[in-house]
């Protein structure tokens, strides 16, 4: 098959722990790679961010990256991009050329608007792509929990929606986006879940582990905003009220000695010191996928506190390094983390019921050891990154022997993305001044 994928901020290439460089970037990159294992032909298409990118990259036999022109070539933020969906569009039907794609998968929505607006285009010249689409995070979920926090474009809840319903299928992450789906209208009859995966040869239970400062440690990693409650953490620390344990927190856009230019590095170790925990609070920065495996294999448990989640992929991260997982039970949390045996969970927000799972992870290490190997098996059994790739095989199948009127050529449920189109609908944009969520 030949697999057009459209990532417009999240490129399989770029470095994580960004405002806006996490998980999406680990599914592009993994998907795509498991599926060209698989014999298929996978060019994934992402905007230019840098003058000095190549225009193509191919980084495995059966995988290309290209570089589109779409907006200046420098990194812009996520919720900035909207007004270049169509010259990516654009892009990547020049790319096309005559050779279509048999189908192009949309990761986040306005991946989505640019594959539909790709689709059409090739449909309307009589080669038919059919459109899969893929949220990894939805507008309306943001938008409940962040309110006025939220900096998406004020069109994005009718544009997602839009793009769920034109789209010929919609692969969900999780059970919970099933019926957010669903909520949006998007028949459900077009969904099926494919989890995200974890790359079981780099995190494994067995390899290098990094050497802890006090006696425990507690890990946290994650894109350093808000909503992925990195906060709820450092109070559940403060909770627990021992000095045996550290906190080690990851992510970020550099070292940790750039995070004294981050705002929300600097608001969490202004909070530690208010919490009197500064001393037990390591803020790491960025660390590489080569490394992460150690660092979670550090840890006595790995929490993940977000407000919300869409899925969620450390947990699987921290699965697969034999380690137990405190959860926030929220979204792709609830389906990956099993509470009482692979590790915890944990209501929502709430640091002092992450301090209580905590202790009882510390207080009894065979009843740890059995939630890491519980754990391990999970993802050994469910999560492998060639699994989730026969599951968006199938989906592709699926379509492609649909045989109604493609996406591509059907009457548009969205408005046109081309440029020129865009240009009417752009309005500027706040800075977002670095809380991107
Ligand atoms: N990550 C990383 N280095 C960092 C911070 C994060 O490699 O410094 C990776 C992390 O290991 C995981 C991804 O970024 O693979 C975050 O994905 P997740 O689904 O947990 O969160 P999202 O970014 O989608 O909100």
């Amino acid at each position: 098959m030949r697999i057009s994928m459209v990532s417009e901020h999240a490129s399989p290439l770029a470095a994580l722990g960004g405002v806006d460089a996490g998980g999406q970037n680990v599914h592009v990159a993994e998907l795509s790679l498991a599926l060209a294992r698989r014999g298929h032909d996978v060019t994934v298409y992402t905007r230019r961010d840098d003058p000095a990118l190549p225009e193509r990259v191919r980084t495995h036999p059966g995988l290309e990256v290209v570089h589109i022109d779409a907006g200046p070539a420098r990194a812009v933020s996520k919720d900035l991009l909207l007004p270049y969906m169509g010259a990516l569009a654009d892009g990547i039907v020049a790319d096309w050329g005559q050779e279509v794609p048999d189908v192009v998968h949309g990761h986040f929505w306005m991946s989505g608007l640019a594959a539909l607006d790709a689709a059409r285009q090739a449909g309307r010249a009589g080669t038919p792509v059919r459109v899969v689409q893929t949220f990894h995070a939805l507008g309306t979920v943001k938008r409940r929990h962040q309110g006025a926090e939220d900096t998406s474009p004020p069109e994005r809840l009718a544009l997602e929606a839009r793009v769920g319903r034109s789209a010929d299928h919609v692969v969900a992450t999780c059970s919970d986006e099933v019926l957010e789906l669903a909520a949006m209208g998007v028949p459900g009859s077009r969904v099926s879940i494919a989890p995200c995966g974890v790359d079981l040869d780099l995190f494994s239970p067995h390899g290098p582990v990094q050497e802890r400062g006090r006696a425990h440690r507690i890990v946290s990693v994650g894109r350093l905003v808000p909503r992925k409650g990195m906060d709820l953490a450092i109070r559940a620390l403060a909770h627990l009220d021992r000095d045996d344990v550290e906190l080690v927190i990851v992510g970020g856009a550099g070292n940790s000695a750039g995070l004294q230019d981050d705002p929300e590095a600097q608001r969490l170790l202004a909070l530690a010191a208010e919490l009197g925990v500064a001393d037990r609070v390591i803020l790491r920065g960025q660390v590489s996928r080569a490394q992460m495996p150690a660092v979670l294999r550090s840890a006595d448990a790995v929490v993940c506190a977000p407000w919300y989640e869409p899925f969620g992929i450390v947990p699987l991260e921290a699965m697969a390094c034999g380690v137990p997982v405190i959860a926030a039970a929220v979204g792709g949390l609830l389906d990956t983390v099993v509470d009482g045996a692979t590790g915890l969970h944990a209501q929502p927000q709430d640091p002092a019921a992450i301090a209580t799972a905590i202790a009882a992870v510390l207080a009894d290490p065979a009843r740890a050891r059995e939630l890491g190997e519980n754990g391990y098996q999970r993802v050994l059994a469910r999560y492998s990154w060639d699994r989730i790739a026969a599951d968006t095989e199938r989906a592709y199948l699926a379509v492609l022997g649909a045989g109604s009127s493609p996406a591509g050529s059907s009457t548009p449920a969205i408005p046109p993305t081309s440029a020129a189109a865009q240009r009417s609908v752009a309005r500027p944009l706040e800075s977002t001044g670095g809380r991107v969520l």
